[in-house]
Order: structure tokens, then C-alpha cells, then sequence
């Protein structure tokens, strides 16, 4: 798709779903529940247990696999990780992937629907997912992964995974003040830590890559877009921050190009490969490589 094809499309009007949006800004709230709950040892590492697995399961499986096809693997890991990137509350596998292959249609020109140069940071960070427009999921979009049946069905009923966590973590809390009273915690106190401390932090940690990887860090490919790379958050995210080079060349597996490019998920993805559990990770062809390494220069924006 050329320039002249992504101006041509037009955005309808927008629709704020406030039934989604209370709830989206309560959960930011119950972040201060931890006055009252307190934390211990075993409640933190929960929370950064499902941090590290949570934004491994989006970086690797919702955005490298589903939304560019990065790599193979079989029928029930990919069900794992959809089911794991479910669990960070950001709607279903198909609904994500659809919408991000859309991004990369029409980044940053009118359609794209969180570019931070369209409609401001604010709305490309957390804004655009409570639009009405933005609810449904196109399967034409996302045929490929839509012809499973498991798949549907977890983006159809994309709460079920979340609450079952979160009865899960209060059930684990409350055991183990039972059994082990030692340890500090409690039902309450391991929900605010891995059902909501964990999860906000997840969601602002991905949304950073649609709205700052877009405006704040280096560009080395001239890319159609603004996209740009950034160490910092490419460290948070665990490899996304490469965002310039994954616009250049989207269908990697590995969005740091060079070895002082920290990727965590692709390490991870390596180390997976090793045992047969994923398999076929698309290189960076050496071209692209040759040609990032001689560009020393920050190249242009594309579209002013
Ligand atoms: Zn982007
Ligand atoms: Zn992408």
C-alpha cells in the first residue's frame, strides 16, 4: 500500500465505551489497595513472575507470532501462548493481531488507529481500545489463526482467562496464609500484587511501544512511518523496542538486529527452539543487516 492509498481512509467518528473504560481506570485505582494489603517477599515475586511471562507470551506470541507469523510451532504451544497473553487483560489473540497488522497497513497515516502523530500520545498509549469502533475483531484480517476453533473461543470469551487468574491468585494468597503464615501474605494481598500491580504495569509497559516507540528514540531505516529504537524500552518490553528495525523488516523474529541489541524474547525464543518447542524463526535477512550497519547516519522521518 503507497502513500496516496493511506490517506484514503477515513476514520468514523468516535465512540468512548465508558462500560469498559470504568473498569479499565478502577483497576488503576485498586493499585493503591496496597496501602492497606502490604507486600511481602512472596506476593512481589508473583507479581514479577507473570510480568516476565506475561510480556513474553505479548512480544512473542501475540505480536511475533500471531500478528507476523515470525516463527512455527504446534498446535497446543500456540494455544498456551495465546492463553498467557490473554491473561494480561489486553482482549483476545485474534482481536490483537488483527489490529496490529492493521498498524503496519497504515503506520502512522490516517488509518492507522494509535499512531501518537494522528491523534496525540495519550490516545495512541491508551485512548484508541476504549473506541467503539475498535471493539470487533476482523477475522478476514486474521484468517489464518481464525480457523481455530480454541482461538475463537479465547477471544470471544476473552474475560475467562483473567478472572480464572484472578481466583487462581486469591486461592494461592489465601492457601498460603493458611499452610505457611510465615510468609506474610494473604488472599487480598496476592491479587493486588499479581492480579493488579503486575497487570497495570504490563499494560503501560506494551501500550509504550504504540505511543513512545513511535516518537522518542533513534531511526536507522527510513521507514514510511516514525517508528524509532530505544534501548530502554526495548529492555522493559523484552526486545520491542527495536521498533524501527521491526518496521523495517516486520517479519523477524528478532527485532534486535545485532548482538548489542538486547532482545530478550528472541533469546527466549532461541533457547525454546533448541528443545523443538518452536521452530523456523524468520531470520533478518543479511541484506537488511549490511544495510543497517552502514547507515551510521539517523535516517529521515518518512512522512511529515
Ligand atoms: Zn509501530
Ligand atoms: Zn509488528
Amino acid at each position: 500500500m503507497n502513500t496516496s492509498d493511506k490517506r484514503m481512509i477515513v476514520r468514523p467518528p468516535r465512540k468512548i465505551m465508558w462500560g469498559q473504560l470504568i473498569p479499565y481506570i478502577a483497576i488503576h485505582l485498586a493499585c493503591f489497595a496496597v496501602i492497606w494489603v502490604g507486600w511481602s517477599p512472596a506476593a512481589l515475586i508473583v507479581a514479577v513472575v507473570l510480568y516476565v511471562v506475561r510480556v513474553f507470551a505479548l512480544t512473542a506470541f501475540y505480536h511475533r507470532y500471531f500478528s507476523h507469523r515470525a516463527f512455527k510451532t504446534s498446535r497446543i504451544v500456540q494455544f498456551l501462548g495465546a492463553v498467557a497473553g490473554n491473561a494480561s487483560m489486553q482482549r483476545g489473540p485474534l482481536w490483537w493481531a488483527a489490529h496490529h497488522r492493521l498498524h503496519h497497513r497504515v503506520s502512522d497515516a490516517p488509518g492507522d488507529l494509535h499512531s501518537p502523530h494522528q491523534d496525540g500520545l495519550l490516545w495512541s498509549h491508551m485512548g484508541w481500545f476504549h473506541d467503539r469502533a475498535n471493539q470487533p475483531t476482523n477475522h478476514k484480517a486474521i484468517r489464518d489463526f481464525a480457523r481455530f476453533p480454541e482461538l475463537v473461543w479465547l477471544d470471544r470469551f476473552d474475560f475467562a482467562v483473567p478472572l480464572l487468574l484472578a481466583v487462581f491468585l486469591y486461592a494461592l494468597g489465601d492457601a498460603l496464609n493458611a499452610w505457611a503464615p510465615g510468609l506474610r501474605t494473604s488472599g487480598l494481598q496476592m491479587l493486588v500484587w499479581g492480579g493488579v500491580i503486575s497487570t497495570v504495569a504490563v499494560y503501560h509497559v506494551t501500550y509504550s511501544i504504540n505511543s513512545f516507540a513511535h516518537w522518542f528514540g533513534s531511526r536507522r531505516f527510513p521507514t514510511d512511518d516514525f517508528s524509532r529504537n530505544n534501548w530502554l524500552l526495548a529492555l522493559i518490553t523484552f526486545g520491542e523496542g527495536w521498533h524501527n528495525n521491526h518496521h523495517h523488516y516486520p517479519n523477524a523474529a528478532r527485532q534486535g538486529f545485532y548482538w548489542w541489541e538486547l532482545d530478550i524474547s528472541y533469546s527466549i525464543l532461541v533457547a525454546l527452539s533448541w528443545f523443538g518447542i518452536v521452530w523456523d524463526l524468520h531470520p533478518v535477512p543479511a541484506h537488511v543487516l549490511e544495510d543497517g550497519q552502514l547507515r551510521s547516519n539517523p535516517s529521515p522521518v518518512g512522512r511529515a
